[in-house]
């Protein structure tokens, strides 16, 4: 029995870095009244709230169907979870949103509990920019000419290192036409690892590396979500677009989940509508 679903974000539930599109959030909505929603993602927590919770505000979800919404930030080395009746004492990162919802007035942006936190040194920190910095020039991708004003290559994301070759804030197709085949990451990743082989580096999204150290990939983020929701493997189903061996939702694989492979978003909602399908007919 599925207790869990669990998503991949980036090309899986959205078009990469963009918020979900519509038919997608009402489709989470509709699956909180049967499962626990648990997006994992390299992505930062203020991202989680832009790309999933602000359009799924935005399509009526209740404040009582987002506590069934965990939030696996950060490749799941942090974890939140919004509690309707404890607001958090110590408030999350800001967020560049607003923190009420004009869509649900009695939805509160403090109320996002961080239950744990994973973070990194800043020696790690340092030592994953400089391989990834170093492997990019020596291959000649490094695009520092074509980021946008503020935007920058190599983001802290405070548990995860994040390298995006055009910035966060490149054009989508931009994105779309850099690395469709994957081989300039793998080169960057093949030398990065050389000089700094004590991490794990995976590929993700359109123009992403995320690189952890060794051992903490989805992994880590999923031993994690089973541990706190006390559930077992064979009660979740994943779905992500990067299930083939190096992508970033492999390892979900090999742990031996139940994964679904989509090829973009519209597949996932395709899944989503079968699965609702039959359980709107049971009940
Ligand atoms: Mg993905």
């Amino acid at each position: 029995m599925k207790k869990i679903l669990s998503f991949d974000i980036d090309q899986t539930l959205n078009i990469a870095k963009t918020p979900i599109p519509d038919e997608i959030a009402q489709l989470l909505i509709n699956c909180l009244d049967y499962f626990e929603i648990c997006p994992i993602s390299g992505q930062k927590f203020d991202q989680f709230l832009i790309q999933i919770v602000n359009p799924m505000l935005k399509n009526g979800v209740t404040t009582e169907q987002l506590t069934h919404l965990h939030l696996f930030v950060a490749q799941g080395t942090q974890y939140y979870r919004y509690t309707s009746t404890q607001p958090n004492e110590h408030p999350t990162p800001s967020a560049t949103t607003a923190t009420k919802s004009s869509d649900n007035p009695s939805y509160d942006e403090q109320c996002w509990h961080k239950v744990y936190d994973f973070p990194f040194s800043d020696k790690q920190v340092s030592e994953i920019s400089h391989a990834l910095e170093t492997a990019a020039k020596e291959l000649g991708y490094w695009e520092v000419d074509k980021l946008k004003e503020g935007d920058k290559i190599i983001e802290n994301r405070h548990t995860l290192v994040a390298y995006s070759a055009l910035g966060q804030k490149a054009e989508t197709e931009a994105k779309y036409a850099w690395d469709p085949d994957h081989k300039k990451r793998e080169k960057i990743v093949k030398r990065a690892k050389e000089i700094a082989p004590n991490y794990s580096y995976s590929i993700g999204g359109t123009t992403t590396i995320d690189v952890v150290p060794e051992g903490v990939d989805k992994s880590f983020g999923m031993t994690h979500l089973m541990e706190e929701l006390n559930v077992e493997k064979s009660n979740i189903l994943y779905f992500g677009d990067m299930t083939q061996p190096g992508g970033n939702d492999y390892p979900v694989v090999e742990m031996g989940i139940e994964t679904i492979s989509v090829r973009s978003h519209e597949d996932t909602a395709y899944a989503l509508r079968g699965i609702l399908g039959v359980l709107d007919k049971k009940s």
